[in-house]
């Protein structure tokens, strides 16, 4: 009999987590009696209970120790499972498949499972195209200072990956029980273009509600001849913008203090600022605004991102933004401009540095005026250049995100665990990569990258260190994972060896992570 058990049982309200010792005892004595291999910080006490998460094969399950007195008539309480009596001090055990109303029902005892939006924290988006990443991220959020939002995820992504918002959702939550994360995550329904992608994101409960307006930038305004920007102007959508362009003048008249240094907007700043950007903040009022009503009351939080539009952002267009933005009740809090530079998929930043540096610096001075806000960084992963320089002017004030480096984590991890399945994709990616690289900033060359066939088994791994086979394999991942010949075989090579992959996300992670600052609590609070 474990000594843990009658003491966790004795707890009604959430008990605290276990120390690693008494975890993995009673996740000893939990396996034996469940014919699980049972996570030893997914352990909980509560309700007179023991809930745990546990692996047979690569199936994982729900376990709960009860008494039968306890609910009276076993474990439902919105469960659905099978029970047993066990050995374990004859109190019964219901194991539970992880459906999305088990998630449910879980979430319904544990409020640390619910994300919850985490306000101006510093922030991590660590996105998870294959719904198997999260503990990795968590087991590199524990050694950093960020604050974690988990289920990222694009509606162009679940289109490619074929889930949905709540399998989205579902997938992040199992992974924080399985490693025992407490301490509050954020969920962010990515890219939204239309008020519909909002709805079902809203639905499953996200809580993080990144607006893309970019289809209403005009580009064109960024070169146009006078002419041309003053037809623009009579044609901007002023009845949505509640306001006209001689008061827009007037708003932008004077100087703007913008704390270490003030900014005054001229003429022609102002021209094509409200030319380039008047419909994106007319379409992100509207958005924010179909959010607000959909929510009814439930705290959300909003990030406004026009990373993916063409041209640059400049201070004096995001001043505009932000400036209209709040005169017509926009709460945010986070913004994405489009940076100078390049930030292409899985590699670090293309650009110059200092020039980097130099507009970042009054990007930040805007969002500490106009909000303050967190500035985002989209297409955030492998940018290791760049995050010193983030960390050190943003501070606080900084959101990373990052989605399809975990999936190269998982390309990294099956190289080590399936060679041969790693080189038949690799391969099927560099045939794809001309089709699929159409929807994304990226500048590989097929011909540059190497090939995994004159590689060793040993070697593979260097591929996905190589800037043209990165980006390859990056924008390829809905190719892959929807042929028939890949998608079971690679989900299996990481299920059945699913430590290899939360190390390597761990590892890479660590790297993002460590610029920004270390944990102030120690590993395991
Ligand atoms: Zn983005």
């Amino acid at each position: 009999m474990n000594a843990t058990l009658p003491n966790c049982l004795k707890s009604y309200e959430l008990a605290d987590p276990l120390v690693e010792d008494e975890a993995a005892q009673l996740a000893s004595a939990l396996s034996d009696s469940s014919g699980l291999q049972v996570y030893p910080r997914s352990i909980t006490c509560a309700r007179n209970a023991v809930f745990f998460l546990g692996r047979r094969g690569s199936d994982k399950s729900l376990g709960i120790v009860h008494s039968d007195s306890n609910p009276p008539g076993g474990f439902p309480l919105g469960f659905h499972g099978s029970s047993q009596k066990t050995d374990l001090d004859g109190h019964s055990l219901t194991l539970c498949e992880t459906t999305p109303e088990n998630a449910a029902a879980l979430r319904s005892v544990f409020s640390f499972l619910v994300p919850r939006p985490l306000g101006l924290k510093k922030s991590a988006g660590c996105g998870d195209r294959l719904g198997l990443a999260t503990p990795g991220h968590i087991r590199a959020v524990r050694r950093s200072s960020m604050a974690p939002i988990l289920a990222q995820q694009s509606i162009r992504e679940n289109a490619r990956t074929g889930r949905t918002p709540q399998q989205v959702m579902d997938d992040a939550m199992w992974g924080v029980f399985e490693e025992g994360w407490r301490d509050g995550f954020g969920a962010d329904a990515d890219h939204l273009k239309n008020t519909a992608d909002i709805d079902s994101c809203a639905a499953a409960g996200f809580t993080f509600y990144t607006i893309d307006p970019s289809e209403h930038v005009d580009n064109e305004a960024n070169t146009a001849p006078f002419d041309v920007l003053k037809a623009k102007i009579e044609a901007a959508p002023w009845a949505e913008l509640e306001t006209g362009w001689m008061d827009t003048q007037s708003r932008f008249f004077n100087p703007i203090d913008l704390g270490e240094f003030s900014f005054k907007m001229d003429a022609g700043d102002l021209l094509r600022a409200t030319a380039k950007y008047g419909r994106v903040v007319a379409h992100t009022v509207r958005m924010y605004r179909h959010l607000e009503s959909v929510m009814n009351g439930k705290p959300f939080e909003l990030e406004m991102s026009v990373d993916e539009s063409e041209t640059v952002t400049t201070l004096a267009e995001h001043i505009y933004i932000a400036n209209e933005l709040k005169r017509l009740g926009v709460k945010w809090v986070s913004l994405a401009p489009r940076y100078v530079g390049d930030f292409e998929k899985g590699v670090d930043y293309i650009g110059d540095l200092s020039e980097f540096e130099k507009s970042f610096e009054r990007h930040v001075a805007v969002a500490k005026t106009f909000g303050p806000y967190k500035l985002s960084l989209h297409s955030g992963s492998d940018k290791f250049s760049v995050y010193p320089i983030a960390s050190r002017l943003a501070g606080e004030l900084v959101h990373l995100k990052t989605a399809g480096t975990s999936y190269l984590e998982a390309l990294r991890a099956i190289a080590q665990v399936d060679p041969k399945l790693f080189r038949e994709i690799s391969a099927f990616a560099r045939e794809r990569y001309p089709i699929d690289r159409a929807s994304y900033h990226v500048s590989a060359e097929v011909d540059k990258a190497p090939e995994a066939g004159r590689l060793s088994d040993d070697e593979l791994m260097t591929l996905l260190d190589d800037f043209h086979a990165r980006e390859i394999l990056h924008v390829t991942f809905g190719s892959v994972l929807n042929h028939p010949d890949f998608r079971e075989p690679f989900f299996a090579a990481l299920r059945g060896d699913e430590e290899v992959y939360y190390q390597a996300l761990e590892a890479h992670f660590g790297k993002h992570f460590a610029p920004f600052g270390e944990s102030s609590k120690a590993v395991g609070d």
